[in-house]
């Protein structure tokens, strides 16, 4: 059993998975902070581009069977976009990241993705896209939605997270003295 849970930050692109993440590590330094974007570069696992959605595709079956070694042992924090392909029995905890439209149009503004790209992105986060899909596959139990419009926001996310992981290690602690 794993001494350490697994955690899923998700959330539209913008919404703040990987500065979430950097804090995270920041307070829980026992965690690793896996960001898959950077995995899939570093493990070559595209394939091919979307023209359409004008994104990079992934070859989701090669990732998930090289992270999930790494998800048994524990002790993950996965930062990405896409949250229903990991093993269920396998991850903890599943925080879905929200932010107004205002502030997404902004930092996203600031991204000069191709207009599709800007507008998909939009409208995800409108829809509630990553959101229904972290419910559908996971017990809506571990899925919490936090919102991140500022740097308040983005604090007490965290330690709220941190709260959480403290209690988990103590709650799966299997009583070795
Ligand atoms: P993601 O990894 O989800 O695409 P980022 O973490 O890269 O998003 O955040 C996008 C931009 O918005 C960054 O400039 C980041 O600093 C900023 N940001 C994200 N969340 C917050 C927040 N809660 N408060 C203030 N700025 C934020
Ligand atoms: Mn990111």
């Amino acid at each position: 059993m794993r001494k350490l849970p697994n955690i899923i930050i998700t959330g539209t692109p913008g919404t703040g998975k990987s500065a979430h993440s950097e804090r995270l590590v920041e307070l829980m330094p026992k965690m690793t902070y896996v960001s898959i974007n950077k995995y899939i570069k570093d493990y070559s696992l595209e394939d091919g581009f979307d023209e359409e959605r004008q994104s990079t595709m992934v070859d989701e079956d090669k990732l998930v069977d090289l992270i999930t070694p790494d998800l048994e042992e524990g002790g993950r924090i996965i930062d990405w976009h896409v949250c229903d392909i990991f093993p269920e029995s396998l991850i903890d905890l599943v925080v879905v990241l929200r932010t107004s439209t205002t502030r997404l149009f902004d930092r996203l503004k600031d991204r000069n993705y191709p207009e599709k790209k800007f507008i998909d992105n939009m409208d995800s986060e409108i829809m509630e896209i990553i959101l229904n899909d972290a419910r559908e596959s996971y017990d809506p139990e571990i899925v919490i939605e936090l919102y991140s419009n500022d740097n308040d926001d983005l604090e007490s996310n965290c330690q709220r997270i941190e709260g959480w992981a403290k209690q988990w290690i103590i709650d799966n602690d299997e009583g070795t003295e």
